[in-house]
C-alpha cells in the first residue's frame, strides 16, 4: 500500500445518515472516481427510519456495483474503506456501517468512521477550490454555520428545532403538494416562491446566532389552512423569511471570523433565491462566494470517502469495536488534524 501512488489508491465512502444510500470511490489526491446516490422517496408523510435503512439494504449491492463499474475498479483495488458514522438516523445509519464493517472484514482493509457534516465541508472545499470558507449547510437534516478555528470546525450558529430543508418539506407536504425524483420539495416550493409578489409577514425568530424554524412553519401552516392567501404568495414569504433568517447568522459569522470564502452546501443549496441572499452578503463583506455542485452538496458517498482519506492520511482509523454509530455526533467534537 504504501509503495502506491495517491493516484493509484482508492477509498470506498458510504453515506447512510437518512433518505439516501450512496457509494462513492475517491483516489487519495481528490479524484472523484464514482458517487452513486439511490434516494428513499416515501409513498407519503416524511422519512420513516426504519422503512429508509430497508430500502438502503435494498440498494445496497446494486450502489456498490454501479459505483466499482463507474470507476473501473474492483474491490481489491481498495486501500480503505469509510463510512458516515453519524450524526443521522439510527437504522439508517447502523445499515451503512453494517456493510462498511463487513467490506473492511473481507478486504483486510483499514475502517474509517466519517463525521457526516464535516464530510458536506470538506468535499465542498474539494470541489469548489476553498481553503477556509464560513460554510452554511442547509439540508433536510441540517442547518449550521460553520468554520475552522483552533484545531476543529466549530459551529457559530444552527437551528434549535428543524431543519431549514425538513421546514420547507413539511410546508409542501401540508399543501398537498408532490415531489418526485429530481424534483424535491424544496424546489417545488422555490418553483411556486417564484410566482408569489406579495409578503406576508411571518415570525422571523433568530436568538443569538441560532435560528428556529418550528414556529415559523406552523404559523404559514396555519395561513394555509385560512385558504385566504395564493400558495404562490405563501411559498414566496415563506422562503423569504426562512432564507433571511439564517443568512443573518452567515453574515454575522462571516463579519466575526473575517473569513474571505463563502460555501453554501447541502441540498437546500440547490436554491437560487437563498445562492443570491448568501452571495450578496458574501460581496458585501469581501468574500469569495461558492455554491458547491448539487450531486457533492446533497448526502453522498464521495464526501465520505474524501474526507476518510483526508482522516486516514493522518493517522485515523477506526477499529470495528469502535465503529458504533453515533446519532447524535456533533462537527465541533472532532479533530481535524489535516487542517493546520
Ligand atoms: P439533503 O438532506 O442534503 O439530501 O437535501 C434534501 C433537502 O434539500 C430536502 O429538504 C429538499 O426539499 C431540499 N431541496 C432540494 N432542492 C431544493 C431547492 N431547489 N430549494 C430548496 N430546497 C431544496
Ligand atoms: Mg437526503
Amino acid at each position: 500500500m504504501k509503495s502506491k501512488r495517491l493516484s493509484e489508491s482508492y477509498c470506498l465512502g458510504i453515506e447512510s445518515t437518512a433518505d439516501d444510500f450512496s457509494v462513492g470511490i475517491s483516489t487519495f489526491d481528490g479524484r472523484i472516481m464514482a458517487n452513486v446516490i439511490s434516494a428513499y422517496v416515501p409513498e407519503e408523510g416524511g422519512i420513516h427510519p426504519r422503512e429508509a435503512a430497508r430500502h438502503h439494504a435494498e440498494v445496497a449491492s446494486k450502489v456498490l456495483e454501479e459505483a466499482f463499474m463507474k470507476s473501473r475498479i474492483k474491490p481489491r483495488d481498495l486501500s480503505i474503506i469509510a463510512f458516515s458514522q453519524g450524526p443521522g438516523l439510527g437504522p439508517c445509519l447502523r445499515t451503512g456501517a453494517t456493510i462498511a464493517r463487513a467490506l473492511s472484514s473481507y478486504l483486510n482493509i483499514p475502517l474509517v468512521g466519517v463525521n457526516h457534516c464535516i464530510a458536506h465541508i470538506e468535499i465542498g472545499k474539494l470541489e469548489t477550490n476553498t481553503k477556509d470558507p464560513v460554510t452554511l449547510y442547509v439540508s433536510g437534516g441540517n442547518t449550521i454555520v460553520a468554520a475552522f478555528d483552533s484545531g476543529r470546525y466549530r459551529v457559530f450558529g444552527e437551528t434549535l428545532d428543524i431543519a431549514l430543508g425538513n421546514c420547507l418539506d413539511v410546508f409542501a407536504r401540508e399543501a398537498g403538494l408532490r415531489q418526485k425524483p429530481g424534483m424535491p420539495f424544496g424546489a417545488v416550493v422555490e418553483k411556486l416562491a417564484s410566482k408569489g409578489t406579495k409578503l406576508i409577514s411571518l415570525p422571523y425568530i433568530v436568538k443569538g446566532m441560532d435560528t428556529s424554524y418550528s414556529g415559523l412553519l406552523t404559523a404559514a401552516v396555519n395561513l394555509l389552512k385560512k385558504n385566504v392567501y395564493r400558495l404562490e404568495d405563501l411559498c414566496y414569504s415563506l422562503q423569504e423569511t426562512a432564507f433571511s433568517m439564517i443568512t443573518e447568522v452567515t453574515e454575522r459569522a462571516l463579519a466575526h471570523t473575517e473569513k474571505k470564502e463563502v460555501l453554501l452546501t447541502g441540498g437546500v443549496a440547490a436554491n437560487k433565491r437563498l445562492q443570491s441572499m448568501i452571495k450578496t452578503v458574501a460581496e458585501e463583506h469581501d468574500a469569495r462566494f461558492c455554491v458547491v455542485p448539487s450531486q457533492f452538496a446533497i448526502d453522498n458517498g464521495a464526501m465520505i470517502a474524501w474526507t476518510g482519506v483526508l482522516a486516514y492520511k493522518h493517522g485515523i482509523v477506526t477499529p470495528i469495536e469502535r465503529s458504533f454509530v453515533k446519532l447524535r455526533w456533533r462537527l465541533e467534537e472532532v479533530e481535524v488534524p489535516w487542517i493546520r
